[in-house]
């Protein structure tokens, strides 16, 4: 294992009707309190009404910012950021899924910087400091809810970036499951990719002796094979969906993990797709994962990584196969797996062709070469979104 310090202060709060949490949650945080949300679907769903009734009976002052949208962008982090200021806000309470927590991190860190947020996001800075704030999980995907990560994309520059700093756990997030019925097959889809692709990038690892991560990583992903199937013919099951929950989060919480060090060029990579063409995240990643996955094997790279996973994830068997072939049929499992799930497999599907490729290979390569697993380089990139179209 590599050294490793663990650190996770945020409170989860787990279960059926938790929301009434929210009543000995907000009130150790102050009194001015802004409400972040997406589109329209929490009220669509009714949980505005219920997260708001639980507010106003407290002693507080309620702002709200709505419209948090999906990939969420700098200008509603601005919009939220001067709401704080203004306002003397003392907590934030994200209500949604990875897109308004993102965001709601990325106010909560601009409220208590003096420059534009977009320092921080794009590492100029180090974020040091944020006001507190809570979330109300509506969608099993990015395990943003108990991390302290961020996505935000600068709709000017096209540039979408992930930042996080020890400021941005947050201190409590609350999941129902119920909470999670009304979201649309597509993201249910997309959300069990994006948790997929978490633990594969954790996997993608050549961090010395992990046997038990290993085990802890891949028992997340045949949880999730097993599970999927069966939450997509019955999407208001609380039982499927409070075990699709609990693996988003475990997905990306960092204790599945300790001591390993990933990868994440496919979700580099992934964030450049999106910050041109502005697809779901896990749309990009169902595209992406297995190219870039099948890439490395072609180059030699972790080709007994990924003997294991096909073996011990998707069942394959190496009984009179070269290292090569077992690797490959495991990932052409996976890739199987996604698309009877009707995930994507084309950028061809988001009507994306080969017209901005060198623009998204730059994007890539904003801080240079990448990838902790198998280090790309400009013709790599380009290599595997040519293999995507
Ligand atoms: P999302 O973008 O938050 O939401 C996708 C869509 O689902 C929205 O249209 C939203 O509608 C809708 N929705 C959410 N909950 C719903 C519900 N209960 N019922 C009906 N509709 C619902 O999706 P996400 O996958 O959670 O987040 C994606 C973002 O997170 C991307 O920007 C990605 O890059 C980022 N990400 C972050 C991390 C991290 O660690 N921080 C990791 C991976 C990805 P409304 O807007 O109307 O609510
Ligand atoms: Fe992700």
């Amino acid at each position: 294992m590599e050294n490793f310090t663990f650190y996770n202060p945020t409170r989860l709060i787990f279960g059926r009707d938790t929301v009434a949490e929210l009543k000995n949650e907000v009130p150790k945080y102050g009194k001015n309190v802004l409400l972040v949300y997406g589109g329209g679907s929490i009220q669509k769903s009714g949980l505005y009404d219920k997260v708001v009734s639980q507010l106003k009976e407290l002693d507080i002052n309620l702002f709200e910012l709505p419209g948090v949208e999906p990939n969420p962008r700098l200008a509603t982090v601005h919009k939220g950021v001067e709401i704080c200021k203004r306002e003397n806000i003392d907590f934030l309470l994200a209500v949604g899924g990875g897109s308004v927590i993102d965001c709601t991190k990325a106010i909560a860190a601009g409220a208590k910087y003096d420059g534009d947020a977009w320092d921080f996001i794009s590492h100029k800075v180090m974020a040091t400091d944020a006001l507190p704030f809570g979330t109300v999980l509506t969608l099993a995907a990015t395990g943003s809810e108990m991390n302290a990560g961020s996505v935000i994309t600068n709709w000017e520059t096209k540039e979408k970036l992930g930042w996080g700093s020890e400021a941005t756990y947050p201190r409590f997030s609350i999941l129902d499951p119920q909470n999670t019925f009304t979201v649309p097959r597509n993201h249910t889809i997309y959300g069990m990719v994006d948790m997929m692709a978490h633990v594969l990038e954790n996997y993608m690892s050549h961090s010395p002796n992990t046997p038990l991560q290993e085990r802890f990583l891949e028992s997340i992903l045949r949880t999730v094979i097993e599970t999927a199937p069966k939450l997509l013919e019955n999407l208001e099951s609380y039982e499927l969906r409070e075990t699709i929950l609990y693996s988003g989060t475990m997905a990306l919480n960092g204790m599945t993990n300790m001591g390993m060090n990933g990868d994440w060029a496919s979700h580099n990579i992934e964030h450049a797709v999106s910050a041109v063409y502005d697809i779901p995240h896990g749309g990009g990643l169902a595209i992406l994962v297995p190219n870039k996955m099948k890439y490395a094997v072609e180059k030699g790279v972790g080709v007994s990584r990924f003997v294991q996973l096909a073996v011990r994830v998707f069942g394959v068997d190496p009984a009179g196969k070269s290292d090569n072939e077992v690797a490959l049929e495991g990932i052409e499992r996976l890739r199987a797996f996604w698309t009877s799930m009707e995930a994507p497999s084309r950028l061809a599907d988001y009507d994306i062709d080969d017209s901005q490729l060198d623009v998204m290979v730059e994007k890539t390569m904003h801080a240079g070469p990448f990838g902790g697993f198998q280090t790309l380089d400009r013709a790599d990139v380009k290599q595997i979104l040519q293999m995507s179209l």
